[in-house]
């Protein structure tokens, strides 16, 4: 959208009869302002992330529903066959893909739901990391292979590869206001290159090493040159064994990790008891999320969040 000032010069440096014809253009673009002419699009995301570039990139033009509530972690949510009717009359869901958030496609064949998908994880352009490869004892919950989903905690990933791949969806559900789209996919990438910039300079010390509560940080620690030298549970939900907690000990010591990383979708009590055992801290991150937080709301700021978090995290120093 054109700045009203802006017009107004336009029109000053006008003859007068051009001037009138873009005045009354001006006049009816006014009586139509955008998002008037429909109702918003309604979009289904599974966690909240999804949900927050959509809100993004959509504006006052989507209507989003996130299905995994606030708090809830999405690796241990339980859909209920009622999930299902919360995608209602969405004209798309947005979907991490992979074993993640698997529940929802359960969901959909059983009801033959036909709403249309897009899947991050086999979005062109993308580089999966792998995710933790299960032993053959455990539950079946845990898969035997995948891919780490957490590819949203990557600022570029979502510039370069998400948020295109998103808003070139919604413009296709949304013909008309193709430029609309265009323009807030321009400024969000703009604050995104600001974001990552911001990111680096507040992880530039010296220690790269972290302990992290479940293993969502890959794609982030890929990113910013970080390393995780151990988690406290490798599936998100599953407590660690005495051995893989003996280990993380020996590891974090020699590391100095001077805190464990926590987060509140998961119970904290083990790391925390870790963290008295070699006289390191806790610290939170969020990889989810929380709409009741302003500062987690959304999707920079709840980056930002994070990076101030991780490097509260890391340390100032070598010790
Ligand atoms: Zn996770």
């Amino acid at each position: 959208m054109v700045p009203p000032f802006e017009l107004l010069t336009t029109i000053r440096s006008l003859r007068s009869g051009a001037r009138r014809a873009l005045a009354l253009a001006i006049g009816l673009l006014a009586a139509a302002p955008v998002g008037a002419d429909r109702p918003p699009i309604p979009v289904v995301a599974t966690i909240e992330p999804l949900g927050m570039l959509v809100r993004e990139l959509g504006g006052e033009r989507v209507a989003v529903t996130v299905l995994v509530p606030p708090g809830a972690s999405p690796h241990t949510f339980e859909p209920q066959p009622s999930d299902l009717t919360r995608l209602g009359d969405a004209q798309l869901l947005v979907e991490v893909g992979g074993h993640f958030d698997a529940w929802i496609a359960r969901l959909r064949q059983a009801a033959s739901n036909r709403t249309p998908v897009l899947t991050i994880l086999t979005l062109p352009g993308l580089e999966p990391l792998p995710a933790e490869t299960a032993p053959p004892d455990a539950r079946p919950a845990a898969p035997a292979s995948a891919t780490d989903p957490h590819v949203w905690l990557d600022p570029l990933c979502v510039r370069d590869v998400i948020a295109p791949a998103l808003s070139a969806r919604l413009a296709d559900l949304d013909e008309p206001a193709r430029a609309f789209y265009a323009a807030h996919l321009a400024s969000f990438r703009s604050r995104l290159t600001e974001l990552d910039h911001e990111i680096r300079a507040q992880l530039a010390g010296p220690r790269r090493s972290y302990v992290a509560f479940h293993p969502a940080w890959r794609y982030f620690g890929a990113r910013y040159e970080l390393d995780e030298i151990g988690v406290v549970e490798r599936w998100a939900g599953e407590g660690p064994t005495p051995r893989e907690l003996a280990s993380l000990v020996t590891a974090a010591e020699k590391a100095r990790i001077p805190a464990i990383l926590i987060e509140p979708q998961l119970d904290p009590r083990v790391a925390r008891t870790l963290a008295r055992e070699f006289g390191a801290t806790v610290v939170l991150v969020d990889p989810n999320g929380d709409p009741a937080d302003p500062e987690r709301t959304r999707y920079l700021d709840l980056m930002r969040w994070n990076a101030r978090a991780f490097a509260r995290a890391l340390g100032g120093s070598e010790p």
